[in-house]
C-alpha cells in the first residue's frame, strides 16, 4: 500500500494515525480549496462516520480533538450495535384475578 501523505500539523498527524489504528480509513486530497482530505470511521459501511480534515485549521490541537471524538462516539463499534439497544417494549403487569 502507497504512504499516505502526512498531515503538515503534527498533533492532526498524530490523531489521525492513532485513527488509522482503530480502523479509520483517511483519504488526502488534492491541494485545491482548503480540504486537506477526509476520513470516515471504516467501520459503518454507507453509515460510516465522515469528518473533513482541514489543512490550515485555526486551532490545530481542537481539530485533533475532533478526528478523536469521532472514533470515540462512532457508533459502528462491534460486530451487531443494533443488538446493545434496549428499547424493546416494557411488559405491563396485569393484576386481574
Ligand atoms: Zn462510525
Amino acid at each position: 500500500m502507497r504512504p499516505r501523505a502526512r498531515h503538515p500539523e503534527k498533533e492532526i498527524e498524530k490523531a489521525l494515525r492513532d485513527a488509522e489504528v482503530d480502523g479509520a480509513v483517511i483519504e488526502v486530497r488534492g491541494k485545491k480549496g482548503h480540504a486537506w482530505g477526509r476520513m470516515n470511521c471504516g467501520r459503518g459501511g454507507q453509515h460510516e462516520c465522515r469528518l473533513r480534515i482541514w489543512s490550515t485549521p485555526g486551532n490545530p490541537y481542537a481539530h485533533a480533538r475532533d478526528i478523536r471524538a469521532l472514533m470515540r462516539k462512532c457508533p459502528h463499534v462491534g460486530p451487531e450495535p443494533e443488538l446493545a439497544r434496549t428499547d424493546a417494549p416494557v411488559k405491563e403487569v396485569s393484576n386481574e384475578r
